[in-house]
């Protein structure tokens, strides 16, 4: 029962990193078109265009590399890495995604990190919360992802302006299976609390102040 259980959540990552990705690619697919069909009408200012164009196939290349490096079977291979890399890329890869709900991403970071981990499976952590965040925010805002540094750890926060989370399914979160979606896997948070504590860390919900929830993952930083 592990054994499959393990494997439904792989699929599920790849299932709902799947539909993000689409979206992702036919947004630039559809800038090229209309560049194409620009061009065929033979218009001035071909040079202006073309530049576009290669910028729009740099986005889809940038993606497809990201996803195939995502793919990969979940590793256990830690080594020392900078949190910034794993932030912008994860940022980078669903910030169009996020533009497309009228969310921005915003990261806040003082001083890089050095992290023992395993980037592959620290990044899924990074994409499942971002995604939950994304999900919640129907009527679009900012989603601040902000690093902050002490001497034994380093934290990420991951701070929304969703509904928050109600009280009474707190406690519930962690569990397989559990959402509150109509098309949900209620795996996602279940697969990141099991990373996260995999890399001796641990993840802190908070409600905050004004609106939304905060999704706090604290990790062991690397000391010498
Ligand atoms: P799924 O996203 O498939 O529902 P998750 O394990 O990622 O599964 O999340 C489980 C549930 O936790 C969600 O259905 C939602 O109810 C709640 N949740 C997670 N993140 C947030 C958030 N940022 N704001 C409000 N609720 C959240
Ligand atoms: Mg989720």
């Amino acid at each position: 029962a592990e054994e499959m259980l393990i494997r439904s959540e792989k699929m599920s990552v790849a299932g709902q990193l799947a539909a993000g990705v689409a979206h992702e690619i036919r947004n630039p697919l559809t800038s090229l078109k209309g560049f194409i069909q620009l061009l065929q009408s033979g218009i001035k200012r071909k040079d202006e265009y073309y530049k576009i164009m290669i910028d729009e196939i740099d986005k889809i290349d940038t993606i497809t590399s990201e996803l195939l490096f995502i793919s990969k079977p979940m590793t256990d291979e830690k080594k020392l890495e900078k949190l910034s890399i794993m932030l912008n890329d994860v940022i980078t890869l669903l910030r169009s995604q996020a533009k497309l709900f009228n969310i921005e991403i915003s990261l806040c970071m003082d001083q890089d990190q050095l992290i023992y981990c395993d980037r592959t499976q620290i990044k899924q952590v990074l994409i499942n919360l971002l995604k939950n965040a994304i999900e919640e925010m129907k009527d679009g805002g900012t989603i601040e992802v902000v690093l902050t540094n002490n001497e034994d750890y380093c934290s990420i926060s991951i701070i929304d302006e969703g509904p928050g989370i109600p009280e009474h399914i707190l406690h519930k979160l962690k569990e397989p299976f559990f959402t509150t979606k109509k098309d949900g896997t209620g795996l996602g948070l279940m697969i990141s609390y099991k990373i996260i504590e995999n890399h001796q860390g641990n993840i802190e919900i908070h409600q905050n102040e004004d609106k939304g929830s905060t999704f706090k993952i604290n990790l062991p930083v690397y000391s010498t």
